[in-house]
């Protein structure tokens, strides 16, 4: 009982004529540095994580450009994550319309579209986004490269005009490429359906070049960079030639569609096609949505202008991209604040 008494008497006295109420028994204040100690970490994983940010980017097939592209901004934004916090990754999907769908329903904040498709999007004119009307929530950041509307076929087949893939068994792509959707409009300018191949097959993009290869399409058609792997793999494992798209069909298209325009596949870029190769084509753009956290989209705009030479060094079909032409050609959509900010710090808008 002495011993309780003293005990009770020693945690307990007065100090500086200050109450002593508040005052923790002093086994417990070791336990109260112990929980601070743990807890601290916390706190300050909590404050960290508040400037953490996930950017998802969706682009294409493996053996696209659209992932070189995505993967190109990623790479960028990711090494100055210590200023920003951002994390950057990429999904590869099916491509243009795969994507502002993805976006139109919140699941991506970034992703790479077709100029011809974001056009669509945006003014819901013509299927498939007719029926779910324009996208209001889309916004543009910038556009990238050139893609050429790209038909190659087995050099043993014969085709060597687009009028030649009649009757013929043709990749004409996946549901929710933009090869495929670019495909449609040309057939419906040409007055042919499915029915007139003698197979319409819709492979991805990643997989077409085997297919042509090994016999199992006559040609494929893509609308994408050069050079890309994609056609690189079906030029290299066998005989084939790119087809040139043209005639009044195709110059009807271009002169009544804005985001058209004539395009060349350079001579010699793949085995078996030493001159150039004439057709028409889009570009690549950059689309987000406008409830995409302003400062992310800001700072994924900053890492590929601040640094575009090293961006232009990643793929060859970036080599030519210029601000003054990114900031402009093929945007449909409004800009999104984030870009803007950026583009204004810039003098640039
Ligand atoms: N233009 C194609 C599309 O919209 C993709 C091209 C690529 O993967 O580089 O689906």
């Amino acid at each position: 009982m002495a011993v309780m008494e003293r005990k009770f008497s020693n945690d307990h006295r007065p100090r500086s004529g200050r109450s002593s109420g508040w005052r923790l028994p002093r086994r417990c204040r070791w336990a109260g540095v112990a929980l601070a100690l743990f807890i601290l970490p916390f706190v300050a994983a909590c404050e960290k994580s508040e400037n953490r940010h996930f950017v998802t980017i969706g682009t294409g097939g493996v053996t696209g450009v659209y992932y070189v592209v995505g993967g190109s901004v990623c790479r960028l934004v990711n090494k100055s994550r210590a200023a920003h916090g951002i994390f950057c990754a990429v999904e590869s999907t099916g491509g243009s319309l795969y994507n502002l769908n993805l976006l139109r329903r919140g699941e991506i904040e970034i992703g790479v579209a077709q100029s011809d498709w974001q056009f669509h999007a945006v003014s819901g004119d013509v299927p498939p986004f007719d029926t779910k009307g324009p996208d209001r929530s889309l916004r543009a950041l910038f556009s990238l490269h050139a893609e050429p509307f790209t038909v190659v076929a087995r050099a043993d087949s014969g085709i060597r005009r687009f009028t030649d893939l009649k009757g013929r068994r043709v990749n004409i792509g996946n549901p929710g490429s933009g090869q495929r959707a670019t495909m449609e409009v040309v057939m419906a300018a040409m007055g042919w359906t499915t029915g007139d191949f003698l197979l319409a097959s819709e492979l991805k993009s990643s997989e077409q070049g085997q297919a042509l290869c090994d016999g199992k399409v006559d040609a494929i058609v893509f609308t994408v960079g050069h050079p890309n792997g994609s056609i690189l793999e079906a030029t290299t494992s066998c005989d084939a030639v790119l087809v040139p798209v043209e005639g009044d069909v195709i110059d009807r298209l271009i002169a009544n569609h804005s985001y058209y325009a004539a395009a060349s596949i350079p001579g010699g870029l793949y085995r078996g096609t030493a001159h150039e190769t004439r057709t028409f084509g889009v570009r690549a753009t950059l689309v987000s949505r406008a409830d995409a956290e302003d400062r992310a989209v800001y700072e994924v705009v900053k890492a590929v202008f601040d640094h575009l030479g090293d961006f232009k060094r990643l793929h060859p079909s970036f080599r030519s991209l210029e601000p003054e032409e990114m900031l402009q050609a093929g945007l449909s959509a409004p800009l999104h604040p984030g870009a803007l900010r950026y583009y204004r710090e810039r003098g640039w808008r």
